[in-house]
Parts: C-alpha cells; structure tokens; sequence
C-alpha cells in the first residue's frame, strides 16, 4: 500500500506518518511532499492508494492540487487535512471530489481508521 502526505509543515507531515499503522510502513511506501505541485508529481509517478492532502501551501494549493489530481484519476482517493473546516472550504473540496475534510491536527483514530478501511481493499 502507498500512501501520500502532502503539507507545507514538516511538523503536521510528520504527525500523519506517526498515525499511519507501523505494519503498512514496513511492508509498504509513505512519500511525502511539501507543496501541492510536488505533491501532484509524486503522484502521477506513484499512484498512491491514499493521499492525506494540506489545503494551504506555496506553489500549488491544496485546491488546485486535488483538482489536478482528480483529472488525472478520477478514483483518487484523498483526504484533505486542514485548520480550515470552514463550510465553503468543505463544500469546495467536496465538489472536486475529495473524500472527505479532517480538522488539523489530524484526530489519530481518523487516520488509522481511514488507512485501515483502504488496506482491507487491497
Ligand atoms: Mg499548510
């Protein structure tokens, strides 16, 4: 299983690796990238089975990111991970097909739920 964390903070990215079940860190791939544009390259190259997706960053943008990445496969499935749980920020992320918005920092228990419910579909 690869997984893909996207932030502009070292520290929240870090946060989301420590979340992530120590069995699919060893026997998978957690990559991570500090803006959206990076986070976009890693991606076509990669093909993450889950991305954990910051909203606020130089370069390239959460929105614009998600927005990329849902062009480029259209079952992507990502999370987006931010301080701003605003209704419209919600609603826009909804609308470019992101799977759902966490509040920052990241609840654990979300996290490991959400990566194990993708696992089971390996
Ligand atoms: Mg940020």
């Amino acid at each position: 299983m690869k997984i893909l964390v996207v932030d502009d903070a070292k520290m929240a990215r870090k946060i989301l690796v420590k979340n992530i079940p120590e069995a699919v860190k060893e026997h998978g791939e957690v990559l991570q990238a500090s803006n959206g544009q990076e986070g976009l390259d890693l991606y076509k190259e990669h093909k993450p089975d889950l991305m954990f997706l910051d909203l606020t960053m130089p370069i390239m943008d959460g929105f614009e990111c998600l927005e990329k990445i849902m062009e480029f496969d259209n079952n992507a499935n990502v999370y987006v991970v931010t301080a701003d749980i605003q209704q419209a920020a919600q609603d826009k992320v909804k609308e470019l097909g992101g799977k759902d918005v966490l509040q920052k920092p990241a609840d654990p228990e979300k996290i490991k739920n959400i990566v194990l419910e993708y696992l089971k579909n390996e």
